[in-house]
């Protein structure tokens, strides 16, 4: 089958290849023919070989995680409610189920998950194989396969988003790559107060703008007032004091992981708000400039968010996506699977939200 191997434990050592061996699915596995499947920001620190993915990975690896696709064959003790030919996508966080945090409902800290896609083979390929625990049956009819591709994703957002009560309330998303664009117009859906977005990359400003804009016009327009500000350096105390001026924010969702916007989310959150933190820094250390006056005296509550509770996230955003959540804006560009290299680097030069990935097109 075709795939993308990452070959070697080092940077860009990925080829797209036609001689993988099609995977077989063993008991309780379902073995899935990807329709499309979307380029992450993790993907991104494979193919980089950053420090924070070198101990995970073992090379030959086939990455990629977020995808959707047809069930093509289902291997020996699988739930009957599963069947050839349903549109599906999976939860590729493999969890125990036997430890306290499975045992109590907790299967997205599990500290025993596997991931696919990083530790077992993905699904940058024509096929992949998954256990059926982790199959979502999707609607075709409600959700196209372009959005299907990256639910993934949208399960950070909607996890970040519904952590903390945020309807009525000022909202600020510091980071607007495809999480914090998709978290952004789950605000915007969801009856969010205010919105407030802030980025440094003039890209993300500007797709921040254009979707601001477009949330402003016709039968969009909520009424939902929404902020886009650049914390740039020569902008940076200009757009915070702007944040402070409407009273600052109840709760900041933090997409970025970069630290400058970790200490930035401290100062513009309000007395007794909430710090919600998705966006993983590159490096081990982050350094908090005020952690006395910033967090402890003025009594902010944070929260770690990783991957999407099992499997709640899941039926909350497909019930979204049903009742018009709109994530349109985050796909930038459709190619074939053998163009991986392509989508890549347009990914890492930052020219583009979401890269979706079509195995069976040339
Ligand atoms: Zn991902
Ligand atoms: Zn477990």
């Amino acid at each position: 089958m075709k795939a993308i191997v990452l070959e070697e434990p080092r940077a860009g050592a990925v080829a797209y290849r036609t001689d993988v061996e099609k995977p077989r699915p063993g008991r309780g596995e379902v073995l899935i023919r990807v329709s499309a499947v979307a380029i992450c920001g993790t993907d991104r620190h494979i193919y980089d070989w950053d420090p924070s993915m070198r101990d995970l990975i073992t090379p030959p690896l086939i990455p990629g995680h977020e995808f959707c696709g047809e069930v093509a064959e289902i291997g020996p003790n699988c739930p009957a409610r599963i069947a050839v030919g349903d549109f599906v996508s999976a939860e590729m966080h493999v969890v125990c189920g036997v430890c306290k945090q499975c045992q109590t409902g907790q299967g997205h800290v599990c500290a025993n998950t596997l991931i696919y896609g990083i530790q077992r083979p993905g699904a940058f390929a024509e096929f992949v194989k998954v256990p059926a625990t982790n199959i979502i049956p999707l609607d075709r009819d409600r959700i196209p396969v372009r959005i299907a591709a990256f639910l993934d994703a949208l399960g950070n957002a909607v996890h970040t988003a519904f952590k903390v009560d945020f309807a009525g309330r000022h909202v600020a998303i510091t980071g607007f790559g495809p999480i914090g664009a998709m978290a952004a117009a789950i605000a915007h859906h969801c009856g969010a107060g205010r919105i407030t977005i802030t980025d440094v990359g003039a890209f993300a400003l500007e797709q921040a703008r254009e979707w601001a804009h477009e949330m402003a016009r016709g039968t969009r327009n909520s009424g939902i007032p929404i902020d886009v500000l650049d914390t740039g350096s020569d902008q940076r105390e200009e757009s915070i004091w702007h944040i402070l001026q409407q009273g600052g924010a109840d709760v900041v969702w933090e997409m970025s992981g970069a630290p400058g916007a970790i200490n930035d989310a401290l100062r513009m959150t309000t007395a007794g708000g909430h710090i919600v933190l998705l966006g993983l820094p590159r490096n081990r250390e982050i350094t908090l400039d005020y952690y006395k006056s910033d967090l402890i005296f003025r009594g902010l509550t944070l929260h770690g968010i990783i991957g999407r509770k099992m499997y709640d996230t899941w039926y909350r955003m497909l019930a979204l996506l049903g009742a018009g959540l709109s994530v349109d804006h985050v796909v930038g560009l459709e190619i074939p699977l053998s163009e991986f290299s392509r989508g890549m680097e347009t990914f890492r030069a930052g020219r583009c939200m979401k890269v979706v990935l079509y195995p069976d097109k040339e």
